[in-house]
């Protein structure tokens, strides 16, 4: 049996991971010359290194990414991190953990009321509305606030909007509070920082992503009986309204297959059915309604060491997370140097600014933290802006988001943006690989299961919390 998938995204890669070794002949066609989709690096000739669009993080709630580094060997080449630093508005570093004797969704609660660049009854008036929000029922439809409506409700005021929770919520939802959906919200604090002990820890690759996905993974494809075509994209896919029966590349090579995968994104899924098909694809209407959010990514080289630290979360200010990639040795063609890496998500009001000046912005921000960027000299800079970095998490976006199993029985659709319950993020692309893995298994008789439930819930967090809310993927 012949199975076609259509994008090497993460969710692509999943879907190829899940079915393999279980009998099926596997091609997967990718339209880049390398894997990896939007989780992928570009070379940049001046430093001389492969550079990630944007740095990617994943965290230990990410129950199915981490399977998925797990089996395929990636896991050695990310580091866990349990220890996070927040600099505050007037440059004091406040270091952020869970306490050790301490009970989830307790654990974290002295490092909050710790975040001395809060005030006292900001810092209370927080971790009330964390609770009032853990115990929340919300159906999360098209009208429902969005998570800023809702916080005011909660008399949050200016301050901890801006330095709390636009902190924690912008970076994990890639949105605006004033845009993003309540639900989606709960999610990031309920599953992310209060279920489970660990599940707020974050897992950093230490290895630009083209070569975990290059190198380590497509060895590991190849030794697993997956066919990968890069620098082949799909023209269209082919079937009589009951079933997929071919893919058609760019040069009119046509596959014949007994089953697809079509893990592509949003915004290119409707075009790539054939007539018969698409008619059939009644749940792709909706897609058109998903709308995206940018993310900027800024990337400097100095000429010495800023921080040793590998990460920082910057508040109240135009940068929000800072990561350390290292030390290059430099050679004859490019200059040594630290590089470090800027992120900033929903990078709306960015548009149109001279990329010259969010620079300038970005070092006097370091500098004002970190004496040592006073003295350094900046050797290199680039901005990457992507403009659909992630989907918008609008309220009501779950019901906009297709099943992974279509209409059409030997069809699955695959991708962040299909139904997961999770927003746009690495661990929504590996869970709808393995769910549209498992419906293509279960339509040709074979049912398996490859989703990995979430972390055991604490004790205590058992008997407190509701659980997380937005659509279920079963
Ligand atoms: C700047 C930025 C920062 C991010 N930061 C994080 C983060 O820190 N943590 C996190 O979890 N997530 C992050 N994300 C989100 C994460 O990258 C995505 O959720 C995930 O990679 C999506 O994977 P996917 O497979 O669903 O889609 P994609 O990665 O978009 O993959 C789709 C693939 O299909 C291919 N394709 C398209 N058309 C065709 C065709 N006709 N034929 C063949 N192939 C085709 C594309 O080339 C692409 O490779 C970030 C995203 C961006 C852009």
């Amino acid at each position: 049996m012949k199975v076609a998938i259509v994008g090497g995204g993460l969710a692509g890669l999943a879907a190829a991971v899940g079915l393999s070794g279980r009998g099926w002949q596997i091609e997967l066609f990718e339209a880049r010359r390398q894997l990896g989709g939007r989780a992928g690096s570009f070379h940049d000739p001046v430093s001389g290194q492969w550079v990630d669009h944007c740095q990617h993080v994943g965290m230990a709630c990410c129950t199915n990414l981490v399977d998925f580094c797990r089996r395929t060997g990636l896991a050695a080449d990310f580091r866990r991190g349990s220890l996070l630093h927040f600099f505050g508005p007037e440059g004091g570093c406040y270091r952020f953990a869970a306490s050790p004797w301490l009970p989830a969704p307790l654990h974290l609660g002295p490092s909050l009321l710790r975040l001395g660049y809060l005030p006292r009854r900001d810092r209370l008036s927080i971790a009330r509305a964390l609770w009032r929000l853990a115990r929340l029922a919300i159906d999360d439809a098209e009208d429902a606030p969005t998570v800023g409506d809702w916080l005011r409700s909660q008399k949050q005021s200016d301050v901890a909007m801006e330095r709390f929770w636009s902190v924690v919520l912008v970076s994990a939802l890639g949105e605006e509070l004033d845009r993003a959906s309540l639900a989606h919200a709960r999610k990031v604090f309920v599953d992310g920082f209060m279920a489970s002990r660990h599940a707020y820890q974050i897992d950093i690759p230490q290895t630009p992503l083209s070569e975990l996905y290059g190198g380590t993974l497509q060895t590991w494809l190849a030794a697993s009986g997956v066919t990968v075509h890069l620098a082949a994209a799909a023209r269209r896919v082919e079937g009589d309204g009951s079933r997929v029966s071919a893919v058609v590349l760019a040069d009119e090579t046509r596959v014949s297959v007994d089953a697809a995968i079509v893990a592509v994104p949003w915004r290119r899924v409707r075009e790539i059915f054939d007539q018969a098909l698409a008619a059939r694809l009644s749940e792709l209407a909706t897609t058109e309604q998903i709308e995206s959010a940018p993310i900027t990514g800024v990337h400097l080289w100095f000429d010495r060491e800023i921080t040793p630290l590998p990460h920082a979360v910057l508040v109240g200010r135009l940068s929000q997370w800072l990561f350390n990639r290292g030390r290059r040795a430099g050679d004859e063609a490019s200059p040594a140097g630290h590089y470090y890496q800027v992120v900033i998500s929903a990078s709306r009001n960015l548009a149109g600014r001279p990329r010259q000046d969010v620079i300038e912005q970005i070092v006097s921000e370091l500098a004002e933290i970190w004496p040592a960027a006073r003295g350094a000299r900046l050797l290199h800079a680039r901005m990457v802006s992507e403009q659909a970095a992630v989907f918008s998490v609008r309220p009501g976006i779950d019901r906009l988001r297709p099943p992974q199993q279509t209409a059409i029985a030997n069809l699955a659709l695959a991708g962040d943006w299909t139904r997961t319950g999770w927003p746009s993020t690495m661990e929504g692309a590996v869970r709808s690989g393995y769910l549209a893995a498992e419906a293509i298994m279960r339509a040709s008789g074979q049912p398996q299961r490859l989703l990995v439930p979430d972390l055991p819930r604490g004790w205590l967090a058992r008997l407190l919390l509701r659980s997380s809310g937005t659509g279920d993927t079963r």
